[in-house]
């Protein structure tokens, strides 16, 4: 095609698309989000401000409450599969299709904030007022999912996924109930916990708006973080052994000092994961010296080693760079440091290239500044992930402040992230 014609179609193109470009899109209610979000935080409103709503708690089961009254309003049809997860469907027009899920969870750690996962509720919820006022019929089902438990351990995902053993069940966590006997209290039924799996392939996809719990997005000025996954985490516990010896007798040279070499350990961490270049992050989280005496050189020191990346390689990489590293520092501290691998690792949860372009494409339609970002923080949708394709959408925190009472994101942050929501949703319904 030469030139001139080229330009003629493309005119012609813009000319027949300019009236839907014109037609504003729909946008959240970032007014009703914030009621609701503040309506939900009164149910275990503690006196600083912060929210004790600890899953299986009665506080917990009143907001459950609360979010199934207004999903019946919205015309869901309602149901608490065997682990207790709400789920509120809305028919598709096919509606033998896979449903696109899209939620987040109510519960909070104690004295936690009113936005951590409430926001991706009331967000999902905003998504159904939102179609039903403009009377859209999506082509597939939709499935709102408010998972139980979610910061005791992700019980509701990793039982909707399969992964909920009898023994998880015996767990107790913060409101002094086991799993089992929580998942009773809200209406689930741990005997027949199976059945609330989906296996792989059940699902079209699965949508999070969540929170950042992090700075990133509010010190660069931008309106959404496209989340390129959950990432991996290793821990490692380190001992470094010295030789304990009098701290007033023994000169400094010959020392064999095992908090002189873990100190060294933990700056040398820190290098090696600020030299490679990325997202990823490294901390010495944990330190003990031993005997811990003010007089009495330490002749021992455990610490943890923790790092996380979207990449599992990429950490195992770090972890090569830091031994090797680690055998010079016991070389001139005259100490020995040893690492054990710790059975706790989290392998790391990629988001869905095709919704991470969906979520970018969305934000720029709504005139939404945004950048990708990895989550540092573990979701209910790193479990869901091993059945089904996963996108999440994160909106500000402010101050990065999260899991606490000052946890903040703004009304219009919460309406822009359920706009992002509604708009992916709607494209990957589109698409067979
Ligand atoms: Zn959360």
């Amino acid at each position: 095609m030469n030139l001139k014609r080229c330009a003629t179609a493309t005119a012609l193109i813009l000319l027949f698309l300019a009236p839907a470009l014109a037609q504003s899109p729909v946008r959240a209610d970032a007014s009703r989000m914030e009621s609701r979000i503040k309506a939900l935080s009164q149910f275990g409103l503690n006196a600083n401000g912060g929210s004790d709503r600890v899953a299986f708690s009665e506080h917990d089961k009143q907001g459950r409450e609360y979010i199934i009254g207004l999903m019946k309003n919205a015309g869901l049809e309602v149901r608490i599969d065997a682990a207790a997860n709400i789920i509120g469907r809305r028919k598709g027009r096919f509606d033998d299709r896979k449903p696109i899920v899209f939620g987040s969870h109510i519960d909070t750690v104690p004295n936690g904030g009113a936005y951590d996962g409430c926001v991706g509720v009331i967000g999902a919820l905003e998504v159904i007022e939102l179609l039903n006022e403009n009377k859209i019929t999506t082509d597939g089902p939709l499935e709102v999912i408010v998972f139980t438990d979610e910061e005791g351990g992700l019980t509701g995902s990793r039982a909707f996924v399969g992964d909920l053993g009898t023994e998880a069940q015996t767990v107790v966590n913060n409101s002094g109930k086991t799993i089992a006997e929580g998942i009773r209290f809200l209406g689930g039924d741990p005997g027949r916990i199976a059945e609330a799996a989906r296996k792989e392939g059940d699902i079209k996809a699965y949508l999070e708006l969540h929170i950042e719990q992090g700075g990133v997005l509010e010190s660069k000025g931008l309106n959404i973080g496209v989340v390129e996954g959950i990432v991996g985490i290793e821990w490692w516990e380190v001992t470094i052994e010295g030789f304990a010896n009098h701290a007033g007798t023994t000169p400094m040279k010959g020392r064999r000092d095992a908090v002189l070499a873990g100190a060294r350990f933990a700056l040398m961490v820190n290098e090696v994961v600020n030299s490679l270049g990325g997202a990823q992050v490294g901390t010495v989280g944990k330190f003990v010296a031993e005997p811990g005496a003010p007089n009495v050189i330490p002749g021992k020191v455990t610490l943890s080693l923790e790092l996380r990346d979207l990449s599992a390689e990429r950490i195992f990489r770090m972890y090569n760079m830091i031994e090797k590293r680690a055998i010079v520092i016991a070389d001139e501290t005259g100490t020995e440091i040893n690492f054990r691998h710790l059975d706790v690792s989290a392998i790391p949860a990629l988001t869905d290239e095709g919704f991470k372009s969906a979520i970018e494409a969305s934000a720029k339609e709504l005139g939404l500044t945004y950048q990708r970002m990895p989550s540092g923080a573990g979701h209910d949708a790193q479990d869901v992930a091993k059945i089904g394709p996963i996108g999440m959408i994160f909106v500000p925190s402010r101050g990065g402040i999260s899991h606490a009472p000052a946890e903040f994101t703004s009304a219009e942050d919460m309406a822009n992230g359920a706009s992002v929501l509604l708009r992916t949703i709607l494209a990957i319904d589109g698409k067979e």
